[in-house]
């Protein structure tokens, strides 16, 4: 049976933030649910909840200036892939919101969702890493919202650098610099569609002539947490992409990543794979 239970549905940001730091209580944010409700355990024992949904400035913000494009926290995924600019700008978040569950999930499930449930698995993580995406922190202190970088906010599976009764109020992404990347986003689940992720990788290319001008790379569901591969950026960056180049760089991928055996897939599998993936997206590019 659930416990007595205090809702909060705050329409705007001061409301949100004043019951936040008056009270002692220990809130649960809820967006879409899509995550929360099925963490029965959890959800039970939430007493004090915070619906994110009845703030506009969280649930339908989507700004794009000649710097950064600001994305609210609670936005579900199904408004990203149908606002109108956001694909010239953003296409690999766009297909990455296309691939996460089907409709149903699509139009409740949101990004601050993804990052706050921290799995290794979530779609959006490899993704906002190769985009150096920044998330604005409430409560705000003084006004402002803290930043922090999408590379550093993950410790480990399930847990986020967010102190209690924080939330992630918005998703801030610079523009790419011109010329546009390259991009490609894969996933590898049981299946075509509605599937967890065995393994993601999101990769971003910048390429001058025959050479990598600049180069980013993450990964999904193959390490506890979610970071760029830095030393197989190290190895394209600068470099002439050829074939012994794309060898290199996939044998330096296996070696960075640190995946565990679980039910979906063995370690090795998960190695194997992600450096044929690599592999796979490089040569389209040769
Ligand atoms: C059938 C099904 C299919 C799915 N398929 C995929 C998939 O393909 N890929 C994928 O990545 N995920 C998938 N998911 C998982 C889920 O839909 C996503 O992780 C989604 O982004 C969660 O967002 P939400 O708004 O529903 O989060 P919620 O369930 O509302 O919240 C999730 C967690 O984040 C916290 N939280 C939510 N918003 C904030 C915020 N702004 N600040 C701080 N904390 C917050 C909540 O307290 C909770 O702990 C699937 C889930 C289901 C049920």
């Amino acid at each position: 049976m659930k416990n007595e239970v205090t809702l909060l549905r705050p329409e705007n940001f001061d409301a949100l933030d004043a019951a936040l730091q008056q009270s002692s209580a220990a809130w649960t944010f809820v967006a879409g649910g899509t995550d929360l409700l099925v963490q029965k355990e959890k959800w039970r024992k939430a007493t004090h909840i915070v619906d994110l949904t009845a703030l506009p400035e969280l649930h339908q913000t989507i700004e794009i200036n000649s710097k950064v494009i600001r994305i609210g926290a609670a936005v579900p995924y199904g408004d990203l892939i149908r606002h109108s600019e956001l694909k010239t700008y953003l296409p690999i978040l766009v297909h990455a919101c296309e691939l996460i569950g089907a409709a149903q999930i699509q139009n409740r499930g949101t990004i601050g969702g993804n990052i706050a449930n921290a799995s290794p698995a979530g779609d959006t993580l490899p993704v906002l890493a190769v985009l150096n995406a920044e998330l604005l922190i409430g409560p705000r202190q003084k006004g402002e919202f803290k930043r922090l970088s999408m590379n550093e906010i993950m410790i480990g599976p399930g847990q986020i650098q967010l102190k209690p009764n924080e939330y992630i109020a918005f998703i801030e992404i610079p523009i790419l610099q011109s010329p546009e990347p390259l991009w490609d986003f894969r996933k590898i689940g049981q299946r075509e569609a509605l599937a967890i992720s065995k393994l993601s990788l999101a990769v971003l290319l910048w390429k001058d002539g025959k050479h990598v001008q600049d180069v980013r790379i993450a990964s999904g569901s193959v390490a506890p947490v979610i970071r760029r591969h830095h030393k197989t950026e190290n190895i394209l960056n600068g470099q002439e992409l050829n074939e012994q180049l794309i060898e290199k760089a996939a044998e330096t991928l296996k070696n960075e990543i640190n995946p565990i055996s679980d039910i979906r897939s063995t370690k090795e599998f998960r190695k194997e794979i992600t450096a044929n993936v690599l592999r796979d997206i490089l040569h389209q590019w040769l």
